[in-house]
């Protein structure tokens, strides 16, 4: 009698071993699907993502690029990036593009998720798209300057980063050179706030949003909810702002800060994207098209 309740007891723990053994098992699985579903070295920062630097040469490299591969220009741009960590890494070297770049091309695409590479594919071919013309006419080609100025420091207001691109007037007169709007679009925001002075926000059909802020004073006719085309005038540069009072002029030196905002799945903050890789490509191409 006494060895069979031994028995059964023993029978009763085995049992017990085997169903938390499968659980375990399970639970481990689990991870490892989860773990391969993220492992595609899609796990960029989005800081790094908004942070995106490549200058027009580069960009007209890896468009060449996709013409003599036939491959979609937006998607080789989009993987490359993807691969370079969007080019935050100094000194990106895209002469080995063709020998280390395309000839590997079909196995680094395969290596990510192409549901999970969509939402970066779409950002940067929006952008690029929808910007027809740099903000100043050519015209004055010799009358502004601008760098990448991208996450510099800036602290009025608080201590925060630069989150936009300066163009500045080279003699630093206020008024003088017009502002055009790069996209169509509609716009959503004008009038004066505290950081950007007499500023316009105009939203594109993609839903990204394009801010000129530290005019001088707006276009005749600029109001919100006015449809506006690329190469619209719809203001002239000035250095309005840093100020609650209206109409604060000469805190700083005459420039455009040019903010792009971008409507993306990737995060539901705010993501104000570098301009300057955009600006310096459609500023190239229309010099080239000239
Ligand atoms: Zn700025």
């Amino acid at each position: 009698m006494k060895r069979s309740v031994y028995y059964k007891k023993y029978k009763k723990d085995y049992k017990m071993l085997k169903y938390i053994l499968f659980i375990v098992c399970v639970i481990l699985i689990l991870l490892f699907i989860v773990k391969s579903f993220n492992n595609n070295n899609l796990d960029i920062p989005l800081n790094n993502v908004a942070a995106f630097k490549l200058s027009s040469d580069n960009v007209i490299k890896i468009e060449e690029m996709s013409k003599k591969y036939n491959i979609d220009f937006y998607e080789l741009l989009t993987y490359y990036a993807i691969e370079n960590n969007f080019f935050n890494e100094k000194n990106l070297d895209i002469s080995n593009i063709e020998q280390e770049f395309i000839i590997n091309y079909d196995n680094i695409k395969s290596k990510y998720n192409k549901k999970r590479v969509e939402p970066y594919y779409n950002l940067i071919k929006n952008i690029i798209e929808e910007i027809e013309v740099f903000p100043i006419s050519l015209d004055y080609s010799n009358n502004y300057i601008y760098g990448d100025s991208y996450g510099a420091e800036r602290t009025y207001g608080g201590k925060r980063i630069h989150m936009g691109t300066d163009i500045m007037d080279k003699e630093n007169i206020s008024g003088r050179i017009p502002i055009i709007s790069m996209t169509n679009g509609v716009v959503e925001n004008i009038g004066w706030n505290e950081k950007g002075g007499y500023r316009v926000g105009i939203k594109s059909k993609s839903g990204n949003y394009y801010y000129y802020a530290h005019l001088d004073r707006f276009e005749e006719g600029m109001k919100k909810g006015k449809e506006i085309l690329a190469g619209d005038i719809i203001g002239y540069m000035g250095n309005t702002g840093y100020s609650k009072i209206e109409g604060t002029k000469g805190n700083f030196e005459v420039h455009l800060h040019l903010g792009i905002e971008v409507e993306t799945t990737l995060t539901k903050d705010e993501l104000w994207i570098n301009p300057y890789p955009f600006l310096s490509l459609i500023e190239n191409r229309q010099k080239n098209s000239k």
